[in-house]
């Protein structure tokens, strides 16, 4: 098996938004705001190379939307998902597998790009694309507070190309799953967000996507304003940081800009950071 991250492409949220109740003289220390108080976001996904399957985690968000919607985000950087799979010697059509953590734009936009006659089309001809069923049921209905998360032209299209799979485990730990990595289901963030846990090179590793969005996010109490059940989150959080520790796991992050991969400690606040990591220089290839 080989992993290699993925940068999609950069953008920047409200910090508040981002740390709910945490004032910003403190998530100002680990997340600087700019002028207009949004911090730097990315959107990292992670390409896992099994045997000859090639499985895609998460997509960023792709390029449909008018420049009215990205002018909210703030893009920034020269990152795409296209150009990142090139670099690694891979093209969109080789993907088999598209493992979608949750359907925030965020994380399945790249899933559907719009061709030159205006249609949405899966970017990826040949894979299956993967969600659990009852978060797809809970996104195809959205809440009113989640309705600008989960955008129409992203989901449907899924559905109506027929490369839909569901996973329909019941967590929170989904073992002996159809991919080389274990799942946790978290239900804070949203319902059903597919938290993979991957066995790599002896380590153990956790894409913690928007359980953990950033370094600035592992203080239990911080948690993002978007969150539809922070107190879940809460639980959540600590439960996965006291277990993450034992277990030595390495976080991998997708949102974080200036840290991909951190190892953790325990201190007298709580779990925080120990090391941050590049990657591809902490694993060889
Ligand atoms: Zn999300």
């Amino acid at each position: 098996m080989k992993i290699y991250p993925i940068e999609a492409g950069n953008f920047k949220l409200d910090g508040g938004a981002m740390f709910g109740v945490v004032p910003k003289v403190l998530w100002g220390q680990t997340n600087p705001a700019d002028k207009n108080n949004k911090i730097e976001m990315a959107c990292r996904c992670l390409l896992i190379e099994d045997g000859d399957r090639l499985i895609l985690i998460d997509t960023g968000m792709g390029n449909k939307q008018s420049n009215k919607f990205f002018s909210h985000y703030d893009l920034w950087g020269n990152y795409s998902l296209e150009y990142s799979l090139l670099a690694n010697g891979f093209h969109k059509n080789d993907i088999t597998d598209v493992f979608l953590t949750h359907l925030h734009f965020d994380h399945c936009g790249g899933a559907i790009y719009k061709d030159s006659k205006q249609m949405l089309k899966p970017s990826f001809k040949n894979a299956v694309f993967w969600v659990h069923k009852k978060h797809w049921e809970w996104a195809k209905n959205p809440n009113i507070r989640e309705r600008a998360s989960f955008l129409k032209e992203n989901i449907f299209p899924i559905e109506e190309s027929g490369q839909l799979k569901f996973i329909d485990d019941e967590g929170p730990l989904i073992l002996n799953s159809s991919f080389p990595f274990s799942i946790l289901l978290v239900n804070g963030h949203t319902d059903k967000q597919m938290i993979p846990l991957i066995e790599y090179q002896g380590k153990r590793i956790a894409y913690v996507a928007d359980l953990i969005p950033t370094v600035g996010h592992l203080p239990i109490p911080y948690i993002m304003g978007y969150d539809t059940r922070p107190l879940i989150t809460l639980e959540e959080k600590k439960t996965f940081l006291e277990d993450a520790f034992k277990k030595e796991t390495l976080l991998f992050f997708e949102h974080d800009p200036r840290h991909e991969l951190i190892s953790i400690k325990q201190t007298e606040k709580g779990i925080r950071m120990k090391e941050n990591y590049s990657f591809d220089s902490y694993f060889s290839k």
